[in-house]
């Protein structure tokens, strides 16, 4: 009975089934709020709820927390969707919403009216926030906490009507004013919001908090576990509270765990937004976002995010995880699938003088050394290749073991080559060319004297190349807390160079028919996938999922 993921919740889970507290049901659901993108915390939520789900044998549904309709889309409804099933999890039919059960929530509303125990008050925002008290001190009580029921009720059904301003006035629930967690000192239950809701149009202007409405939710869906983060550990009693007092027939267990937090990136949507709105980055998909679709652009696999989520595990204090170990999970997966091919990202002109002009030969290379099955393919080879910029060097430092003057260097599947000149640009002094001698005797690149040629570089043949754009990408931030420090606002952190973009790249042609999302290992380079928005055939894009380098200390 081997359980993927083993730890407390797990436990509690068990303890619940050996005391039948739900008559063996097992029943999670992942909540989000329509007002962003997923990020890769969300994947960890997901992974969680619908993991546990499965691995007891229960379900798990997808419900919108769509109770604050100034912040919430359509669009975030459908990336929502979209990014639940790429990273495959499957609601089947249990798709809900929490504003499809605003009608039964007004009704909860004044049953608690009715039962004394929820009143319509008049304090401003700052004044309730003033009243309410601090952790040392008590609150004090609302000048209209004694109301009758009568008048809370003509009151509750006059917000609901539109009557008041919003702001003017809130329902707040009726508990201790003196009880030592804040939550329970008459939290704010429903306000009034002027604003059309993405599904229920107009016929709402008062909504209900998200303490009231989320224990209403999750019991009426019979949702045994609900899942959350460590910041609603306080809110607990409030959540039990509203199960209690309204009498709910599904007694929901919250459970809490800490959120993820990733170094060198950020997690909110709220800040998230701001990237986007202020066109930090290029859209929620930018491949450097946190976002699902920031990662899958950036050529990331479900599998691979699921593996991390798995990898973090499930705790209950909060820690910031290295994105080194993200990264790990990627590169890890696409070493094992991904095709190798040649690729030149600053192109630099090598000329072989003794190979003759317009011979062409191919070489055989193979596609994958960790794949015994993904077989091989032929590269052509001619007299005018291109090597990277940086594969030369005309005064090289000891231990340079690529081109240079008079130094030999193995292209890579091809020949031993021996730099004999080189070619400047009159102005710039910028060299323009490489040229080379070929030792005919080292096809397949293995000198037939048996002399050592430590470096081996890689190459594209000039009249075959292909032409492509490509993107690479650092951290977004450059410090690994970002917004950790209040008094400096993260997006003055943010990494000047996160992003480069390399114009006139040169592939070999087996990628002509490369197709957006398919991904590569650029030999020496990293590991590259076809973007997904902007690649077009003939106009190839390719972003940098990751470089060759592990960081990760294992
Ligand atoms: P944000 O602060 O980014 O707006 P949120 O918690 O308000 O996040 P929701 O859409 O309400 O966003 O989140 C849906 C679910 O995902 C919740 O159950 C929430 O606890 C969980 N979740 C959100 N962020 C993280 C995270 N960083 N790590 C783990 N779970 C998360
Ligand atoms: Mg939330
Ligand atoms: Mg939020």
């Amino acid at each position: 009975n081997e359980k993927v993921y083993s730890n407390f919740i797990q436990d509690i889970i068990d303890e619940d089934n050996r005391t039948n507290r739900y008559g063996g049901r097992v029943h999670t659901r992942f909540p989000p709020e329509p007002n962003g993108y997923l990020h890769i915390g969300h994947a960890k939520s997901i992974c969680l709820n619908f993991g546990i789900a499965e691995q007891n044998g229960g379900l798990c549904n997808l419900r919108f927390d769509d109770t604050n309709p100034s912040k919430e889309d359509t669009e975030y409804v459908e990336s929502i969707k979209a990014d639940v099933k790429w990273l495959g999890f499957d609601w089947e039919d249990r798709l809900y919403y929490a504003s499809d059960y605003f009608d039964k929530m007004f009704e909860y509303a004044v049953k608690l009216i009715k039962m004394g125990k929820a009143y319509v008050c008049d304090l401003s925002a700052d004044e309730i926030r003033e009243y309410r008290g601090t952790l040392t001190e008590p609150g004090k009580e609302s000048p209209y906490r004694n109301r009758s029921v009568e008048e809370n009720l003509d009151l509750f059904m006059r917000m609901k009507n539109g009557e008041f301003e919003e702001g003017s006035r809130v329902l707040r629930a009726k508990i201790d004013m003196a009880s030592p967690n804040l939550n329970m000192r008459d939290p704010v239950i429903y306000r009034i919001i002027k604003a059309s809701h993405h599904r229920s149009g107009d016929k709402w202007c008062i909504y209900p908090m998200y303490d009231f409405a989320h224990p209403i939710s999750d019991s009426l869906e019979g949702i045994t576990h609900s899942i959350c983060t460590l910041e609603f550990e306080d809110h607990r009693p409030l959540y039990n509270w509203v199960l209690e007092t309204l009498d709910m027939e599904c007694k929901t267990r919250q459970i809490e765990f800490a959120r993820l937090n990733l170094t060198y990136t950020v997690m909110s949507k709220r800040k998230l937004l701001r990237l986007v709105q202020e066109g930090h980055v290029r859209g929620w998909d930018d491949p450097r976002m946190p976002t699902i679709s920031g990662l899958r652009r950036r050529g990331y696999t479900p599998s691979a995010i699921r593996n991390f989520c798995a990898r973090i595990g499930v705790a209950k204090s909060n820690s910031t995880v290295d994105i080194s170990l993200l990264e790990h999970c990627i590169r890890e997966e696409l070493n094992q699938k991904a095709q190798r091919v040649m690729a030149v990202l600053r192109p630099l002109k090598l000329v072989i003088d003794n190979y003759p002009e317009g011979m062409v030969e191919e070489f055989e290379v193979e596609n994958n050394p960790e794949d015994p099955n993904a077989g091989t393919r032929k590269v052509p080879f001619s007299k005018v290749l291109y090597i990277e910029k940086d594969d030369f060097c005309e005064n090289p430092p000891k231990k340079y073991f690529r081109l240079a003057p008079g130094q030999e260097v193995r292209l890579k599947g091809a020949y031993i080559v021996k730099c004999v000149d080189v070619v400047k640009d009159d102005k710039t002094g910028e060299i323009t060319e490489v040229h080379c001698t070929y030792d005919p005797q080292s096809r397949g690149g293995n000198a037939s004297d048996g002399r050592k040629v430590k470096g081996t570089i890689h190459w594209v043949s000039a009249a075959h190349a292909i032409d492509a754009e490509v993107r690479l990408y650092d951290h977004l931030f450059s410090v690994p807390n970002p917004g950790a420090d209040e008094n400096v606002d993260f997006i003055e952190q943010l990494n000047p160079n996160s992003l480069e973009v390399l114009k006139s790249c040169k592939l070999e042609p087996s990628l002509a028919g490369a197709k957006p999302g398919d991904a590569f290992q650029f030999l020496r380079l990293g590991y590259f996938c076809v973007d997904l928005v902007d690649s077009k055939e003939g106009s190839l894009v390719f972003n940098r999922t990751v470089t060759l380098k592990d960081t990760w200390a294992k």
